[in-house]
């Protein structure tokens, strides 16, 4: 297959920081499109894969899946997009496109496995897929979302992970009025989930262990905020939530929340510690609750979020950088140093 080189940032090896190396991006097939990346956002699941935090990562490994950019070049049955639109794509580039789940737009769960924007077997070029931590990517229009007029298109970045991640679960488990519900954990997911609940009309309570993030998770929209540490402000919301997004990405204790849950409540993980989660017996049987996990959503989904979005004038609070700021960027992330997504300004690779 014919390719086309394109300069990236990444690495080879968990201990290594990330700098500017070369991948080959396909020449287009017929319904491709071409972008040139303007901005991707870091999600902690970046920094998990760099690192290799769950095992299994291979490597070179070039990040990045919230990627927002322009159209440079259309395949000659492509239909949604033309040249110099603006467009985007989060952590799905490829599925089998026949199954039950693709088939009902949960391509997020293809049962022969979804093609992740990095990191993935490549079905079409071999190899494994590089994500937008990179000038250009050549993805087939199906799994491009096209993007809504949002005022800043670099805060607009983050959503294409974050916020599919918490809008798919708070619309499945029916966040909105009458609603009282726990975020857990206030960082780039955490603070867009806050977003879109207020969004949806749910009552929201925060749990965070970093108290100087109290008067964000205020104005951000949450109608209470707990320390997670100090067990009277816990105890006040036993028995009280309709259910909890836990977005905590290392870590900690879930009995402590299943408590806090109202009979048939569920606390739904979307982070990703790379330790097993160990749930207590008496705290899942006690009131039938539940412990649920969400995988970020599917196309149709996350275009019906962009719009969600776009309406609500919701966007991620952000920090740009340039690309040679990313190893900096990777340690306040795991520090917990950041309010609260980086994103990169991808014009800074092409200097
Ligand atoms: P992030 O910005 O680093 O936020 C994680 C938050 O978790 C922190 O801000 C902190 O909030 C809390 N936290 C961190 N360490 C903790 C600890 N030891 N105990 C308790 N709380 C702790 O990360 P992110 O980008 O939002 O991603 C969060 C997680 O979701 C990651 O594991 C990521 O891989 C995963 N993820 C999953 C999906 C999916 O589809 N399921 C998609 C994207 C990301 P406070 O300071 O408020 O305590
Ligand atoms: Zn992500």
């Amino acid at each position: 297959m014919t390719t086309v080189t394109s300069k990236a940032f990444g690495t080879e090896a968990s201990d290594q920081p990330l700098s500017e190396l070369q991948i080959k991006r396909r020449e287009l097939l017929a319904h491709d499109i071409e972008m040139d990346i303007l901005y991707c956002g870091i999600c902690h699941s970046d920094l998990h894969a760099v690192r290799n935090d769950w095992g299994g990562t291979e490597y070179p490994i070039v990040p990045g899946h919230e990627i927002v950019g322009k159209i440079t070049s259309v395949g000659p049955h492509v239909t949604k997009f033309k040249i110099g639109d603006i467009a985007a794509i989060g952590c799905i580039v490829d599925s089998c496109n026949d199954c039950e789940y693709c088939n009902t737009d949960l391509e997020q769960f293809c049962d022969e496995g979804t093609t992740y924007s990095f990191g993935s077997a490549d079905k079409i070029s071999g190899g494994n897929t590089f994500g937008g931590f990179s000038q250009t990517y050549v993805c087939n229009e199906k799994y491009v979302l096209q993007m809504p007029d949002f005022k800043d298109l670099a805060a607009a970045a983050p959503l294409l992970c974050a916020g599919i991640t918490v809008y798919s679960p708070l619309k499945h488990w029916q966040a909105g009025p009458g609603k009282k519900i726990g975020i857990l954990g206030l960082g780039g997911l955490g603070h867009v989930a806050i977003k879109i609940a207020k969004a949806m009309d749910a009552e929201i309570v925060v749990f965070t262990t970093s108290e100087a993030k109290r008067q964000d998770a205020k104005r951000l929209g949450a109608d209470d905020v707990v320390l997670s540490s100090d067990t009277a402000q816990m105890e006040k919301y036993t028995r009280s939530l309709h259910f909890i997004l836990d977005t905590v990405s290392a870590k900690h204790d879930i009995n402590t929340y299943l408590n806090l849950l109202r009979h048939d409540g569920s606390v739904i993980v979307v982070g990703l510690p790379p330790a097993p989660i160990e749930v207590g017996a008496f705290s899942i049987v006690s009131g039938r609750r539940s412990v649920s996990g969400s995988n970020i959503g599917g196309i149709a989904e996350t275009q019906e979020m962009l719009a969600f979005c776009a309406q609500h004038n919701i966007t991620a609070d952000i920090e740009l950088i340039n690309i040679q700021q990313v190893n900096e960027a990777f340690e306040r992330l795991d520090s917990g140093d950041i309010r609260y997504r980086f994103v990169i300004d991808m014009a800074s690779l092409k200097n």
